[in-house]
């Protein structure tokens, strides 16, 4: 879905084709939550996080043994999509705290309100 949404926005008409009636999948279970770095959710509440710093946690999870471009773009990316899909599509998140997620070092965890993404 959000790749559909940059393809729009990059001047393709996608199109999405899904099996049941209801667009749903494991998505609408899930918590919605989403790790990213740098986001204006971060700022507000101060928490000093970077590219390099989420780069770095996801590596000591990983034993370093994830792809350190992939890392990379990931981590880059994970801002400012967390801000698009906010302030573009008017998706609201907030930052998840009160616990850090297992090997993270920073609160960068972002999720809905509601904690779910049931529709
Ligand atoms: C309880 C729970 C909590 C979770 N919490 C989180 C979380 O907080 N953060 C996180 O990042 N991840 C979480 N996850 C994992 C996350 O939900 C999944 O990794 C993610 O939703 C997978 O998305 P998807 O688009 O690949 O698949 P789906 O959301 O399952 O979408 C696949 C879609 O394809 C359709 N489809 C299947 N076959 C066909 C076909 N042949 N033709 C057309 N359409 C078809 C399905 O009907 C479905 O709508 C959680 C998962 C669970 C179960």
């Amino acid at each position: 879905m959000t790749a559909a949404l940059a393809a729009r926005e990059g001047g393709v008409e996608p199109l999405i084709l899904e099996r049941d009636s209801i667009c749903a999948g494991s998505t609408a279970l899930s918590s919605g939550m989403v790790p990213a770095c740098g986001t204006r959710q971060q700022l507000i509440h101060e928490i000093d996080d970077s590219v390099d710093i989420m780069s770095a946690d996801i590596q000591n999870k990983a034993r370093h043994q994830a792809n350190p471009a992939l890392v990379q773009t990931v981590c880059e990316a994970s801002g400012p999509l967390i801000d698009w899909l906010s302030q573009t599509y008017d998706i609201e998140f907030t930052l998840v705290e009160g616990f850090l997620y297992p090997g993270h070092s920073r609160l960068r965890m972002h999720a809905p309100p509601s904690r779910s993404v049931l529709i």
